[in-house]
């Protein structure tokens, strides 16, 4: 065989390759659609509404589960319910604002999920554990100090220290939102002592384990439309958690309700534009249906907020994530 017909066949066999991929989505999307039940408007991108969009690709659940979460093959079976079992979730993304999101879920799904006890106990709690460090006298000094010797995660949470110092004022109000154990919250609490430190977690595991770790910190435990009675914030702190928001315009409205005049909001989130991302495409982690229903670039999140009445202050990136930071006007 010569190099032309060698290269006839690869040709051939890369669009055969093609057509039984897109035959095979094809068919796993008729299977699953009965099961989707939120939808997002057809062709429209939630962050800044533009009509440039298309489909990228289906992400079958067990994709998340087994490889992202590193959950076994036994908790997979006994957890997800049998009809769910070959579900896959499509994706679609903004040409205008580069926004990646999830175009169909299933109301409840991921809740059911992350609530169950066997996940709480071993796969999410082995997964937070990376981010959940002890915060100790050490650790403070440590992230305060030019000490070049952390790890990934204390590099990470100095970062997010420094950006909050670039926004907040003596005798200000914080609230960590979706604060989990309340590691960062604790942090806020003695890096800025003149502050008035609040958190708000709805996953009871989490919260009861923030009790008992950081007992000083103010914890709320109702969800975000709840908890105006506590008073309006002068900065809400919201890392990780605007990528699992189906409504986001329900969700950006909520803050505004919570947030003083010239109040900010910072959003810490996966960086669909990091470099992990553009070499991995779906396979990146950041892609994690039913949990991570959008995956947002620097633009995507600042038109979804310019949208709702906010101007962009700054956004850094660091590793995959992205923090910015967003004033009420
Ligand atoms: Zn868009």
């Amino acid at each position: 065989m010569n190099i032309s017909s060698n290269k006839i066949t690869f040709l051939v066999y890369n669009k055969l390759r093609k057509w039984v991929d897109f035959q095979r989505d094809k068919l796993r999307q008729q299977k699953n659609i009965a099961l989707f039940d939120e939808l997002r408007t057809a062709g429209i991108c939630p962050a800044c509404k533009g009509a440039s969009v298309y489909h990228i690709s289906d992400i079958p659940y067990s994709e998340t589960f087994l490889n992202k979460w590193n959950g076994s093959v036994g908790d997979f079976y006994s957890i997800v319910p049998t009809e769910y079992l070959d579900i896959s979730f499509p994706y679609a993304f903004c040409q205008e604002c580069f926004l990646s999101f999830q175009s169909a879920t299933i109301s409840g799904f991921a809740a059911r999920i992350e609530n169950n006890p066997i996940i709480n106990e071993k796969v999410l709690l082995a997964y937070e554990q990376q981010t959940q460090v002890d915060v100790t006298p050490e650790l403070i000094k440590n992230l305060q100090s030019s000490n070049d010797n952390l790890s990934t995660i204390e590099n990470h949470y100095r970062w997010l220290l420094g950006e909050l110092g670039k926004i907040i004022i003596p005798g200000c109000s914080i609230l960590d939102l979706g604060c989990n154990r309340g590691t960062f919250a604790e942090l806020m609490r003695n890096v800025y002592p003149e502050c008035a430190v609040w958190g708000c977690e709805i996953n009871t595991t989490y919260a009861t384990a923030c009790k008992n770790r950081y007992p000083k910190i103010n914890l709320i435990e109702e969800p975000l439309s709840e908890i105006k009675k506590h008073g309006a914030f002068d900065v809400i702190f919201c890392s990780d958690v605007i990528e699992h928001i189906w409504d986001l315009d329900g969700f950006i409205k909520c803050i505004k309700n919570n947030l003083k005049p010239s109040g900010k909001i910072m959003f810490v989130t996966p960086n669909l534009m990091c470099a992990s991302a553009i070499k991995n495409g779906v396979n990146w982690w950041g892609y994690m249906p039913p949990h991570h229903t959008q995956l947002f670039s620097s633009s995507a999140l600042s038109m979804l907020l310019k949208r709702n009445g906010f101007n962009m202050l700054r956004t850094t990136v660091f590793g995959d994530e992205l923090a910015s930071v967003f004033e009420l006007y």
